[in-house]
């Protein structure tokens, strides 16, 4: 069997004296959807700005395809292929969708491919590239955050992580987003992501991991935690 693309055992992380992580094992194999869930305030947040170096590990362990990640500085996990689209899209609003995507691409490795990479990012979005000369801030909300999304995927990641994607998105802009997720799947490319729309991301991911007070409560295919009581009467108001 080959190794997973990332694989976390044991991950504790806090701020200051409060630890947030208490032991989190997760893995997401490679050319997998991977579905993170779980109340406000859980960790889930926490446990992606460990993964990308922005919140220092205090215990355990991360490798992504192999690489330890823990005590690599933010762009070296970028370089080691592991590239998170923020909560909050923190775009430039009055640079252009073009110049916006074109920042995501300053890794050697990407830069060397951003006119091909940039290609495939407007073949998942074509509205981007409809609208590539207009400033990022006229956007509509769900277009921002297809830049946003767009932008990490120009940094050519092995593991693209993304932090609710559809929140704050009309819910058929949110199901474009979600179209587009599988489109990024297609390209070979892994994902790892927090929802709060259980239902949805539940139905498309190959695996998700339910999150409580700092440790993964329950995992399972996606069809199995669709099928699952708990999870059932606790996210899904079934
Ligand atoms: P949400 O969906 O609300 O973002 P979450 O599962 O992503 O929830 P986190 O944002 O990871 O949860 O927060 C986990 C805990 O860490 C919370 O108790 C939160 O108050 C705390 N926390 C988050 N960021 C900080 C910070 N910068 N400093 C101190 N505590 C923080």
């Amino acid at each position: 069997m080959s190794t997973p693309l990332l694989e976390v055992s044991g991950l504790q992380a806090g701020y200051g004296d409060v630890t947030v992580l208490r032991g989190i094992d997760l893995t997401v194999d490679r050319g997998q959807m991977v579905a993170l869930i779980g109340a406000n305030g859980a960790g889930k947040t926490t446990l992606l700005r460990s993964l990308s170096g922005l919140v220092r590990a205090t215990g355990g362990q991360a490798r992504l395809d192999g690489v330890a990640l823990q005590g690599l500085a933010p762009h070296r996990i970028v370089e080691a292929g592991f590239v998170q689209s923020p909560e909050g899209k923190q775009l430039f609003t009055d640079m252009s969708v073009q110049e916006n995507l074109m920042v995501g691409a300053h890794n050697a490795r990407a830069r060397a491919l951003r006119q091909q990479t940039l290609a495939e990012v407007f073949d998942i979005f074509p509205i981007l590239a409809e609208r590539r000369s207009q400033r990022a801030g006229t956007l509509s909300g769900g277009q921002q955050q297809m830049v946003a999304v767009g932008r990490a995927l120009m940094a050519k990641p092995q593991l693209l992580a993304l932090d609710e994607p559809s929140l704050g998105l009309a819910p058929i802009m949110a199901d474009r987003l979600f179209e587009s997720i599988g489109r990024i799947r297609a390209l070979g490319i892994s994902v790892l992501v927090i929802e709060q729309n259980v239902f949805k991301v539940l139905q498309m991911a190959d695996r998700g991991y339910v999150m409580e007070n700092g440790v993964i409560e329950m995992s399972g295919t996606g069809s199995e935690l669709l099928r699952n009581e708990r999870l059932r009467s606790s996210y899904l108001g079934l």
